[in-house]
């Protein structure tokens, strides 16, 4: 028999409800602010995210699923979600007709990463990028969407934590300055910090063994006055609407970001990222579109249901309805369909099986109530309602059950 892949997950029964749910409250602030879906490709050139993504990263050095494909293309599944927005945005020509817009994806993603408590191998992420937006209101609006979606999906505990990791024309002198302090402990670095050191120090801060060695009294960021002017007026426009937290340390684990970075955090434990994101105004650019800037966040769905403290899904009253005998079939069926068109969850169906197995049935899944078709019904045109947690039972004509269930609802 064939087995699950280490690091692969079914989801089912109330993990996958609530997994809906948070898409649900998603795709309901999403309607709010204005935001349109986007439904990207999984499988993009992997070059696509070499160059975006960045090949210091560990996502495209170590963990992308790549593959070659029968025409000889070199490709990969999805490792991030940003990528195939800033290519599909360029390659509709967005950018010249409407060039501001805001997307938001719902997908899985994949990285071949060392599979552990909040750590899988294909995860979903529901992504949100505004692009060509440069003001500090739209690093303000991400910032306060994210929170508006995590609040309204039920997570408490959480903490939010900004930087600024300056432009192109502040970043390399912070960068230098980064590569000297570091310099000076470069034997005591794991293998993948002494490769970093050359190419993007900054990610030395985001390692788990090298990062807190050096983080505390690293050289901080000098950001150019227009990167300090645009980091104030992000602080303003959240201030008093959310509680955040300025954290010098936080890089993020990607390539592309340049001013705002944000990180959204729950629980104790190593993986507590729920959400990330920032700034990349040099990415379009990069990737061979026109100058545009852009702001964008990643929340990692699995994660985030982990940190609600609630793990109930919201129940809904539910019916099931069983025939009696084989004459009651297509009246209990009509009743099953007629619930349903009147937006009542209703189950049932297993008329080949006696009334106890459908009765048994009723119990399995759950339901508040059986509705109970036998001849006696058939004959007066009436529909037996049963209570499955108190047990009493009453008649109502069928032409009322609808109404009857709906004030129980
Ligand atoms: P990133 O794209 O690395 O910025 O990640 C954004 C969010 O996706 C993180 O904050 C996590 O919540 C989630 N995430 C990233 N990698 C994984 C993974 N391997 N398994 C589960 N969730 C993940």
């Amino acid at each position: 028999m064939s087995k699950l892949v280490r690091g692969f997950k079914d989801i089912f029964g109330e993990d996958a409800q609530i997994l809906s749910e948070l898409e649900n409250s998603a795709r309901k602030i999403f309607k709010l602010y204005g935001i349109k879906e986007l439904r990207i490709p999984t499988v993009e050139l992997k070059e696509l995210f070499v160059k975006s993504t960045g090949d210091t990263t560990d996502i495209v050095q170590k963990e992308m699923y790549a593959f070659e494909d029968a025409g000889g293309r070199t490709l990969a599944l999805r490792p991030e979600g940003t990528p195939g927005v800033v290519r599909a945005y360029i390659e509709n020509n967005f950018a010249q007709a409407a060039p501001v817009q805001q997307f938001f994806y719902i997908g899985n993603m994949f990285r071949a990463e060392r599979p552990q408590a909040g750590r899988y191998r294909e995860f979903e992420q529901i992504g949100v990028e505004f692009m060509g937006n440069s003001s500090p209101a739209a690093d303000a609006a991400a910032i306060l969407l994210l929170k508006d979606i995590v609040k309204d999906f039920g997570v408490k505990n959480y903490k939010v934590k900004i930087n600024s990791l300056g432009c192109a024309q502040c970043r390399p002198a912070y960068k230098r300055a980064l590569i000297e302090y570091i310099s000076i402990g470069k034997e005591t670095l794991c293998e993948k910090c002494k490769e970093r050191l050359k190419r993007n120090p900054l990610r030395i801060l985001d390692c788990k063994i090298d990062g807190p060695k050096f983080a505390e009294n690293a050289p901080k960021q000098k950001l150019c006055p227009a990167c300090v002017e645009h980091f104030e007026e992000v602080k303003t426009l959240l201030k008093n609407k959310i509680d955040f937290e300025e954290d010098a340390n936080l890089v993020r684990g990607l390539d592309y970001y340049t001013r705002t970075v944000f990180e959204f955090q729950a629980g104790a434990n190593a993986q507590n990222a729920i959400a990330g994101g920032g700034r990349y105004d040099g990415l379009i650019k990069s990737m061979g579109g026109p100058d545009i800037a852009a702001v964008g966040w990643a929340l990692g769905a699995e994660r985030t249901v982990g940190a609600r403290a609630e793990k109930e899904i919201k129940k809904e009253l539910k019916v099931y309805v069983v025939s009696m005998s084989k004459k009651c079939n297509e009246t209990a069926f009509n009743i099953l369909q007629n619930l349903r068109a009147a937006n009542i969850t209703a189950e049932g169906g297993l008329f080949d099986k006696n009334i106890k197995t459908q009765m048994k049935q009723a119990d399995k899944i759950g339901a508040d109530y059986a509705v109970i078709i036998g001849e006696d019904e058939l004959a007066s045109n009436s529909a037996a309602l049963k209570n499955l947690k108190t047990g009493e039972q009453n008649s109502y004509p069928q032409a009322e059950l609808t109404e009857v269930l709906k004030k129980l609802i």
